[in-house]
């Protein structure tokens, strides 16, 4: 068998087991459902074997790519998708996540919203108002008013107080939660755990309106929603490591969005868009590994740093689209410190609430100790990305916490 008949086995291995992963991957935990999952899967396929499927779950993208394939086009091409779950690819669990979202790309594809993102939450909007919700924006939360140990309401900064019918959900960092919104009332093990609980790599992002769409030297990527730009598996790796250890990477992995693609309505008839995501960014900077930006001596990003470091980007993204420069006709980039000014929950630029490796991920999220999104606080409960099932736009925190309410 070549490469594609073992993509195909390795796709269709997540199909079978579909249940299973799924099951784990979005359900509530510490729960009957899954331990009922769990004991009709020890049934089905025998203890040793569940026992298999776990260990199998927890191999590194790097292990499941070599062992695999034999092409290194075929490893760069998975690779630098655990970035998008906040993995590196020497993570335990990578691998597994990779054919996750290898499984899901056949399935469903690379989906964008219609019009933009912005419509997402337009949607949403809506569905909360026709149930007689209330939105309110720019009302920072500055603490959580307690009565008779429950939670019983909200303070805003502005000294407002917004009493609460039933309890608070707080879609926030637990660093916030523990640390300033209860503050000194929050439950001793949970402030001792915050402080244990660690943040991902920065992201940095850069936004470009082209003239023309763009003449990928690459056959075919014109039509790509999303693709990478790589060194390879090593390349990953290297960037990955880099970002970890404080240091701009010499050449980061782009992840190059192309709404237009898929929705045209995105810009102009004729011109074009381009979403770069950057996931390898440091959140505090110690030096540059191709040794040429200086380190601000606080080690925050500035702006100046910022355009330095996508004008590296930009010369990447330059070798592979021909006369790229001439059809710009703007850019503007995201430092990790840009994108946390914007949202207090990028911690360092963070975009995933906290880093996703196995310690810190499903029952151990956010706490090693946690329980199905309660805080220890009556009548407080705690979703978003930095607790289970962990980051990204599919809201499954909220979905399970709603299920139990
Ligand atoms: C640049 C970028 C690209 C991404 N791309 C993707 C993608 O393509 N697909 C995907 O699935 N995921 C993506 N993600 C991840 C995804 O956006 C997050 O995992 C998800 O939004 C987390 O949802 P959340 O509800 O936990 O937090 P958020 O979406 O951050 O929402 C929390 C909200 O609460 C507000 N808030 C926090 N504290 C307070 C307070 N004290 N008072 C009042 N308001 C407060 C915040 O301002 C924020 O608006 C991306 C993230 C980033 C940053």
């Amino acid at each position: 068998a070549g490469d594609g008949d073992r993509h195909g086995g390795d796709v269709g291995g997540i199909e079978r087991d579909a249940g299973l992963l799924f099951g784990l991957l979005g359900g509530a935990l510490w729960s009957y459902p899954t331990t009922k999952l769990l004991a009709g899967e020890a049934w089905r396929r025998g203890p040793r074997n569940l026992a298999a499927f776990m260990g199998e779950a927890l191999v590194p993208a790097r292990g499941w790519l070599e062992t695999t394939y034999s092409s290194d086009t075929v490893r760069a091409l998975w690779a630098p998708w655990v970035l998008h779950a906040g993995l590196g690819p020497e993570d335990a669990f990578s691998g597994q996540i990779a054919k996750v979202i290898a499984f899901a790309l056949e399935a469903a594809g690379a989906p964008v919203v219609k019009g933009g993102a912005k419509n997402l939450l337009a949607a949403f909007e809506a569905l909360i108002k026709e149930r007689g919700g209330e939105i309110r924006v720019d009302a920072d939360v500055a603490s959580i008013v307690q009565s008779g140990g429950r939670a019983t309401g909200v303070r805003l900064a502005s000294g407002e107080t917004l009493s609460a019918a039933k309890g608070v959900i707080c879609s926030v960092t637990p660093t916030q939660l523990y640390g300033r919104l209860l503050g000194k009332d929050a439950p001793e093990a949970a402030t001792k755990a915050t402080q244990a609980y660690r943040y991902g790599k920065g992201n940095f992002q850069i936004h470009y309106a082209l003239d023309k769409p763009p003449a990928w030297r690459g056959g075919g990527l014109d039509k790509v929603a999303l693709l990478h730009l790589t060194p390879g598996l090593d390349g990953v790796s290297k960037a990955c490591n880099e970002a970890v250890r404080g240091l701009l990477p010499e050449v980061p992995t782009i992840c190059v969005g192309q709404p237009h693609a898929l929705d045209p309505s995105r810009c102009p008839e004729g011109k074009a868009i381009l979403w770069l995501q950057l996931p390898e960014a440091p959140r505090h900077i110690k030096g540059d590994a191709a040794g040429k930006l200086n380190a601000p001596a606080d080690g925050r990003w500035t702006g100046a740093l910022r355009e330095a470091y996508a004008d590296r980007v930009e010369a990447i993204l330059a070798n592979h689209i021909d006369g790229f420069r001439e059809t710009v006709i703007a850019r503007r980039a995201y430092s990790p410190a840009d994108l946390e000014a914007m949202n207090i929950n990028l911690v360092g630029g963070d975009p995933y609430g906290g880093s996703s490796t196995i310690d810190q991920s499903f029952l151990w999220r956010p706490f090693k100790a946690s329980r199905n999104h309660e805080t220890g606080v009556k009548g407080l409960y705690h979703i978003g990305a930095s607790t289970h099932p962990g980051a990204g736009l599919g809201g499954g925190s909220g979905f399970l916490l709603a299920g139990r309410l």
